[in-house]
């Protein structure tokens, strides 16, 4: 690669650039993967590796860096974790046959063999076990946006419909790490990496999914509308470009119907920390404090259910019914998780294995998952009192008898990630593959007794016999010894003259080594040749394994519930048509982790919401709790319609359709938009959305901007929950002023989160109580946080004086009460006036006074006025 004019491996390495586009292209030279020019500079910053130079082009040097291709897994999935895309170019001949083809200096013939993104991925080492890795593409037709999400490491696929403006919400629920739309799409997503517009077309997606299935038509598999079906055509189109048309796994789609799932934005998402926590970390999140899952698939699945957790009665009642038997009988319980817990990944080996990167190991975990399934069935099969849906999972579970059985046979226990040295067919099985291998196993005791042979010959004791890649097997002995074998007639010849050692060849062993070579070559082919059979009838019972893997995720989900139940005393949910909520003694199950940690206890509280009831105003001092609480009973009732038990002693739920949640914006700082107006676009979808079914926790919406201004917001919007929603809603505010809307709103009840302030220093109970709050305590948690004492007490000064400004001009909301709509609010409480003094006095008991404390009091009374 030198001079000015490009050689010729520039030429084909530039052309193969061109096709890999904006992926970095991983060329293949020898053990290693080369990138050159951009792709080098970026892959070594990422990488953290050396950045060197090879030859020139057009007069510059070459920036390059390598990776070894054995430990290339490493440094892709670095690379597709910092957002890169890499376009894998193989060679596709060896050298001997490029100098075959072309004469001495012919290029090897090099091509892209695969491109690997984020969606794409099947590798064991570049997955995480307990995550789902989402690929999903979006189209629109004629003014919906289908959906095409699949799974490829297990094959799942589902396909789905909804208006543009769901767009975004339906996204957030799949989680993808890729995503594809069609080019200039006005409404494709910013994260969408754009496809050619003509691969996104009804017909084809139709045509490709029946050619992918084998059916002359779709009916068999649900109803698809023309938009679901476009977006499948682009899914495929993609899978198709990537994997340079070699397919991978995909089952049967599944259509997903808008509604039959608790519909949640992202805003809801986030706030719930449902997957991830607002830092983006497993740890912490709703998930991460549910899961006892001992299958990686299991884990999937749980993540699944809770992101879209179901709205109809009889699906989750199976669930529910599953994880009650399972809590009931503790030790049936841990006898079915000891033995998931050993469980292979079954869906995903089968993934790699149809995508044609499985490895015997792939084909042995298959195996043994498989017939572990199989035990799992026979163990459960007896019992009279199997939950329905455990029923109706049993049979996928067993019926792999004949694979299972050829399996045994086929491969050794412990089948390796290579195949390149073999031996991973198991002996017995091919009597031709046995006796390749008694050849070479006799061949090598030949050469071990040739070993003891030639010692015996020369006298040279520290003679061996030894093997590599490049001599093959050749005679050592050390440098000072070696004359004797030197002379013309010792039978011996010279091959190599090391350092300290001489290695020498001899008939016999060239003998025995070619004997070796040969059985070992034809020994390969053999188990190459039985390898392919395998992956074949795998691939042909690719939808029933896919089943099994599908039902032992289930089941263990299912125990995995159960445990984390038993373990903190959950309850079952008892979940109807109605319109109630009402949750006794519920928890926030993170919080309660975190505060258990810390070795304290958390405070349970109810929640009770009806028609006749369903908007609480919760105040109360900041950090006493409100946040707490306004989420633990969204949880409880998105854990509940996930099919799970609940953090609560008891727990009544009316079936929710959406669920909202919203925090006020200067919570949010970091997301970096204005965040009011975050704060309002967020609450405008709430009102837009919102019915009488929903479940909506605003906190503390509207302080993202001026008293004034968010007071009269947070107003407007309770009012219009209350009156136009009808939703059943909890809203955490410090503006007392809101209490007055109990005069006009008469399904809106007021609560706060106790404090008391004991010997001048605030304690926060975190108990939900009735009634409005009575103060702020701003004050006093500013103490509590650690201000110091001198701003504290200029703050209270500052307060003083604007409390009676406050008395006499009838406050922040004086005058809300002229309103015609708000004619019937009655006068304002007046606020309580309460300072150090009068704290202090109401303590007293006059009557227990001795003359002395008396005079003591005075005392302290007098300092407290100072
Ligand atoms: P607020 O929204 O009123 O400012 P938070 O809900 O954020 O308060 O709670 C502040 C802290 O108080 C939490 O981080 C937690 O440590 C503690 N806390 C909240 N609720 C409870 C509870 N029910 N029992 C015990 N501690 C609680």
């Amino acid at each position: 690669m030198s001079g000015s004019s490009a050689s010729p491996m520039m030429v084909q390495y530039l052309a193969l650039k061109e096709q890999a586009e904006d992926c970095l292209l991983f060329y293949r030279m020898g053990d290693f993967f080369e990138l050159f020019f951009d792709d080098a500079r970026l892959a070594a910053q990422v990488l953290d590796i050396a950045l060197t130079s090879r030859g020139e082009h057009m007069g510059l040097p070459i920036p390059m860096c390598g990776v070894p291709v054995h430990s290339a897994e490493g440094y892709l999935a670095r690379l597709i974790k910092a957002g890169c895309r890499v376009a894998i170019a193989e060679q596709i001949e060896t050298p001997e046959e490029a100098k075959r083809r072309g004469g001495s200096k012919a290029l090897v013939a090099r091509d892209i063999v695969r491109f690997v993104t984020a969606g794409t991925l099947t590798e064991e080492a570049l997955l995480e076990p307990r995550r789902a890795n989402v690929l999903a593409a979006v189209c629109e037709v004629r003014g919906q946006c289908g959906i095409a999400a699949c799974d490829i490491s297990t094959g799942r696929m589902e396909l789905e419909e909804c208006a543009p403006d769901r767009l975004s919400a339906a996204l957030a629920r799949l989680g993808a790490s890729e995503l594809v739309a069609p080019e200039q799409w006005d409404l494709a997503p910013a994260a969408a990496m754009p496809r050619p517009a003509r691969e996104f077309g009804s017909d084809q997606g139709e045509a490709r999914l029946k050619a992918v299935h084998g059916v002359a038509t779709l009916d068999g598999f649900g109803m698809f509308s023309r938009a679901m079906l476009a977006a499948a055509g682009g899914l495929i189109a993609y899978l198709d470009h990537v994997g340079r048309g070699k397919l991978p796994l995909l089952l049967p789609p599944v259509a997903r119907s808008g509604d039959a799932h608790l519909a949640m934005d992202e805003a809801t998402r986030a706030s719930l920390e449902i997957l991830v926590t607002s830092q983006g970390s497993r740890k912490g999140s709703l998930v991460d404090a549910l899961d006892r899952c001992v299958t990686g698939a299991g884990a999937r699945l749980l993540a699944e259910d809770l992101s879209a957790p179901l709205t109809d009665l009889t699906l989750i009642e199976a669930r529910l019914e599953l994880v009650q038997w399972l809590h009931d009988d503790p030790l049936l319980r841990a006898d079915l998780r000891t033995v998931l817990r050993a469980l292979p990944d079954l869906g995903r080996a089968l993934g790699r294995v149809v995508a044609g990167r499985g490895s015997p190991r792939d084909l042995g975990q298959l195996r043994d998952g498989l017939t572990e399934a199989r035990r799992i069935h026979d163990f459960l099969l007896p019992r009279t009192d199997l939950p329905e849906l455990l029923r109706t999972l049993l049979p996928s579970l067993a019926g792999h008898g004949a694979l299972c059985d050829h399996f045994a046979r086929a491969l050794v226990p412990s089948p390796p990630t290579e195949r390149g040295q073999g031996g991973y067919i198991a002996e017995d099985y091919d009597a031709a593959l046995d006796e390749l291998r008694r050849i070479s196993g006799d061949a090598r005791r030949a050469i071990a007794a040739l070993e003891t042979k030639y010692r015996d010959q020369t006298g040279i004791v520290a003679l061996k016999i030894r093997h590599n890649g490049v001599l093959g097997y050749f005679i050592e002995v050390p440098a000072g010894r070696a004359d004797a074998l030197m002379a013309p007639d010792s039978g011996f010849t010279h091959r190599q003259t090391m350092a300290g050692a001489v290695r020498f060849n001899a008939v016999a062993l060239h003998e025995e080594a070619s004997r070796i070579a040969q059985a070992g070559g034809h020994a390969l082919a053999a188990e190459e040749a039985h390898f392919e059979q395998l992956v074949a009838e795998a691939i042909a019972a690719r939808h029933a394994i896919a089943a099994t893997a599908q039902a032992l995720a289930r089941i263990d989900v299912a125990a995995g519930q159960a445990e984390r139940a038993a373990e903190s005393g959950w309850s079952r949910p008892a979940i109807s048509a109605g319109l109630a909520l009402e949750i006794e003694q519920g928890r926030h199950p993170v919080v309660e982790a975190a505060l258990a940690a810390k070795g304290e206890r958390f405070v349970a509280n109810d929640c009770r919401l009806a028609s006749h009831d369903r908007l609480w105003l919760v105040g109360g001092p900041n950090m006493g709790g409100k946040s707490t609480f306004l989420r633990q009973n969204a949880l409880i009732v998105l854990l509940a319609q996930a099919g799970g038990f609940v953090p609560a002693a008891r727990a009544r739920i009316g079936l929710v359709d959406r669920l909202f949640s919203r925090v006020g914006a200067s919570d949010n700082l970091a997301r970096g938009r204005s965040t009011f107006m975050v704060e309002m676009v967020e609450t405008a979808a709430i009102l837009a959305q919102a019915s009488e079914r929903s479940f909506v926790i605003l906190d503390e919406v509207g302080r993202g901007t001026s008293t004034y201004d968010g007071l009269a917001l947070a107003w407007a919007v309770v009012e219009a929950v209350h009156g136009v929603n009808r939703s059943r809603c909890l809203f955490a505010t410090h503006y007392h002023e809101l209490a007055r809307l109990a005069d006009s709103c008469e399904a809106l009840s007021l609560h706060h989160v106790r404090a008391r302030e004991w010997k001048g220093e605030l304690v926060l109970l975190h108990e939900v109580a009735e009634g409005p709050a009575d103060r702020s305590y701003g004050l006093a948690v500013a103490k509590l946080a650690g201000v110091p004492a001198p701003v504290v007490a200029r703050a209270k000064a500052v307060l003083d004086k604007l409390e009676k400004g406050r008395a006499e001009t009838g406050g922040l909301a004086a005058g809300l009460g002229d309103l015609p709509l708000f004619a019937a609010t009655a006068a304002a409480a007046s606020e309580p006036e309460v300072d150090a003094l009068r704290a202090r006095l109401a303590e007293v008991d006059v009557d227990a006074l001795s003359p002395r404390d008396a005079l003591e009091l005075v005392y302290a009374l007098k300092h407290l006025a100072e």
